[in-house]
């Protein structure tokens, strides 16, 4: 199928509504077309090699076609070919993750979004650095490694100097056993040379949401501010790229427009930075928008039902193959459990929205940026994980050992991946049971840690992992 060069193009230009168009077009004369359909399932579906296994991934025309049809037969095989590529590459490992909240000071206007700038009964915080300091260890209490930083934009209150010094304290925060060990951050799109500034300060991923990909309506819902300028927010993870960030997060606000809209959006957006800069997105992040203070509930026009939004991840799962893909608390345990089914491999936990939430006896509202569904604590999501069938990881080897960008991305195409990252994961998980689980969730940690040793393939891989875990149980070892 012809379609244009995605490298010649800007983000802007080759994430196009002509081309949108043609795919939704293109997607529904076809969506009947049992024959295509099975060939681009066939596609999608992971080869086995002598190492491991390689997907082809689908284009955003390919994959438009298979979120449009509602064949029900056809779409169990979309599932079933998820879950495939699903194990393939990430096994039954979640990651575990949770958001901090620095400031919600914004300048912006966006409809959905309780930050905006006009509404005036949000409580206004910005985190201090001793607060930094006692959120970090709040969450270090839980045995969380793994944040991501939030923040409204605000070139008074928040400025990059301000980030840069959060992440600084984020990762001198020696308490106990319990160092943060990588940092992704989410604020808004900003320039080459603070994306550079961010990179020297050790970041991870840099996450941005294009919330949509439909420029008028972009152009609607931001209707003030520097975000409201979409060209500069649609090419924001080229600058991050080129200010020497590896590893980009993509996501879109869903509920906001049309998602097939989106859908299509999103995947060529992926094809753009693949064919740029070598290495597609690290991750997708699959929010949903919810109601939230002081905002207008016409906003909510295109939210989507619990198994169109399953589908969706499905379909984008089968399309990227290697991309993780992240679920936050935002939705219910029963929506993270469909969704753990079909390709998420990132999961937040025990998160609050608000600003300085983690310190608080109680879950605050006052400034808080929309409700969680979700609102079990840690010990609790590791727990159920485990009883579901995964292995909570907390690892982050891959991004302290420099396997970021495309280097993540060849180990994860060689099937090494698979070598390393749960045995990885068993280590974690046992630093997490020994400093910080209850002991219901630490005895079944245990059991499931010793049944899955048992699968690890190569003896001398098993052999030394079973030897850290000791470790780690009989000493105040870390961090192997
Ligand atoms: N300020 C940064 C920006 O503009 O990209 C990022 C930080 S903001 C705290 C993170 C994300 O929250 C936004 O990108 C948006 O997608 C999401 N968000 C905003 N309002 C929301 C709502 N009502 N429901 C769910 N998610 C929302």
């Amino acid at each position: 199928m012809a379609i244009y060069n995605p490298k010649s193009l800007k983000a802007e230009e080759f994430i196009n509504h002509e081309e949108i168009l043609k795919t939704l077009a293109y997607a529904d004369e076809n969506k009947n077309n049992d024959k295509l359909i099975d060939e681009i399932l066939e596609k999608a579906r992971p080869q086995k090699t002598k190492t491991g296994y390689v997907c082809a991934g689908l284009s955003h025309r390919e994959a438009s076609v298979l979120l449009a049809c509602e064949n029900p037969e056809k779409i169990k095989k979309m599932f079933e070919v998820a879950e495939e590529i699903k194990q393939a590459f990430y096994g039954n490992r979640i990651v575990l993750f949770a958001p901090l909240y620095l400031s919600n000071y914004c300048v912006n206007g966006c409809l959905y979004c309780p930050y905006h700038a006009k509404n005036k009964h949000i409580g206004r915080k910005k985190l201090t650095q001793e607060e930094v300091k006692a959120e970090v260890i709040a969450l270090q209490d839980m045995g969380h490694k793994r944040l991501a930083i939030e923040a409204g934009e605000d070139p008074v209150n928040n400025p990059i100097e301000y980030i840069l010094e959060c992440i600084k304290t984020i990762y001198s925060v020696h308490h106990k056993n319990g160092d943060i060990r990588r940092v992704n951050v989410n604020i808004a799109a900003t320039t080459v040379e603070n994306y550079r500034k961010l990179k020297e300060a050790g970041i991870g991923t840099y996450i941005l949401f294009q919330e949509t990909y439909h420029k008028n309506s972009y152009e609607t819902l931001h209707p003030t501010g520097p975000k409201h300028d979409y060209a500069y927010h649609t090419e924001a993870m080229d600058r991050a790229m080129e200010g020497g960030i590896d590893d980009v997060g993509l996501g879109v606000l869903f509920g906001l427009d049309k998602y097939r809209y989106e859908f299509a959006g999103l995947l060529m957006h992926a094809e753009h930075l693949e064919a740029v800069h070598g290495v597609g997105p690290h991750t997708i992040s699959v929010p949903r928008v919810k109601h939230a203070d002081d905002i207008d509930p016409n906003v909510f026009d295109n939210s989507i039902s619990d198994e169109m939004f399953t589908k969706i991840a499905a379909c984008i799962r089968l399309a990227v193959p290697y991309t993780g893909m992240i679920i936050s608390t935002r939705e219910t345990e029963a929506v993270r459990a469909k969704m753990l089914q079909v390709g998420i491999s990132q999961v937040s936990g025990a998160s609050r929205t608000s600003v300085g939430g983690y310190t608080e006896e109680e879950r605050p509202h006052d400034t808080e940026q929309f409700d969680v569904s979700d609102q079990r604590t840690l010990d609790e999501v590791v727990r159920w994980l485990m009883e579901t069938g995964h292995i909570p990881s907390f690892c982050t080897a891959c991004y302290r050992e420099g396997r970021t960008g495309d280097r993540f991305m060849s180990l994860c195409k060689s099937g090494q991946i698979q070598n390393c990252c749960t045995p990885n994961a068993l280590m974690t998980l046992t630093e997490y049971l020994v400093d910080y689980a209850s002991e219901e969730t630490r005895k079944i940690g245990y059991r499931l840690i010793e049944d899955e040793l048992k699968k690890i393939p190569k003896e001398n891989v098993r052999k030394i992992a079973a030897e850290h875990i000791e470790a780690i149980k009989n000493s105040n070892k870390r961090d192997f």
